[in-house]
């Protein structure tokens, strides 16, 4: 009686024990096995968010995820094909659009005459047409820029020329 007694509470601590283990067994495993299937696309997701990236879309701005690779997309939103590349302008080029969720950079060689579009914009050429912006615009001193510009930000180094509608900060 009295060993029972006296054993009683060492049962009772080692029934403590395995309670509370047993519990946060259970609790990590609930997710575990409901993430087999629910928790499935949050890990893939969660796996490719540090290596998508962001991009909006020069037509009707809305925004999208997209692999770093992916040279072209088609907009979610607005379902027009979208180019994601960055562009580096080295000799004449004349579009109507030209639209780029990517960095455009116009080398010295370069001469541009195009309605542009880009997440940014380096004119150290020839620029001339209307653009829109969504990050900064560089002229450099060896950089003319004719047309209109929209664009959060402007950095017209010395010597560059810009003769043009410029709207910075405002709504494009
Ligand atoms: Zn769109």
């Amino acid at each position: 009686m009295s060993v029972a007694s006296t054993s009683a509470p060492p049962r009772q601590v080692t029934l403590r024990i395995p309670l509370p283990t047993g519990a946060r067994r259970s609790a990590d495993a609930e997710p575990t096995q409901e993430g087999s299937e629910t928790v499935d696309v949050p890990t893939v997701v969660s796996k490719r968010m540090p290596t998508l990236k962001v991009i909006t879309c020069p037509y009707c701005g809305g925004l999208d995820q997209v692999s770093p690779k992916a040279m072209s997309i088609f907009c979610k939103h607005c379902r027009k094909r979208l180019i994601l590349e960055n562009y580096k302008i080295t000799s004449y080029y004349a579009v109507r659009e030209f639209f780029t969720c990517g960095d455009v950079v116009v080398e010295k060689k370069g001469q541009v005459v195009a309605s542009i579009r880009a997440a940014t914009l380096i004119v150290k050429g020839n620029v001339q047409g209307r653009a829109i912006i969504r990050g900064p615009v560089r002229v450099a001193k060896s950089g003319v820029f004719r047309g209109e510009i929209n664009s959060p930000s402007l950095h017209v180094e010395p010597g560059a020329v810009v003769d043009a509608l410029v709207n910075i900060g405002g709504n494009a």
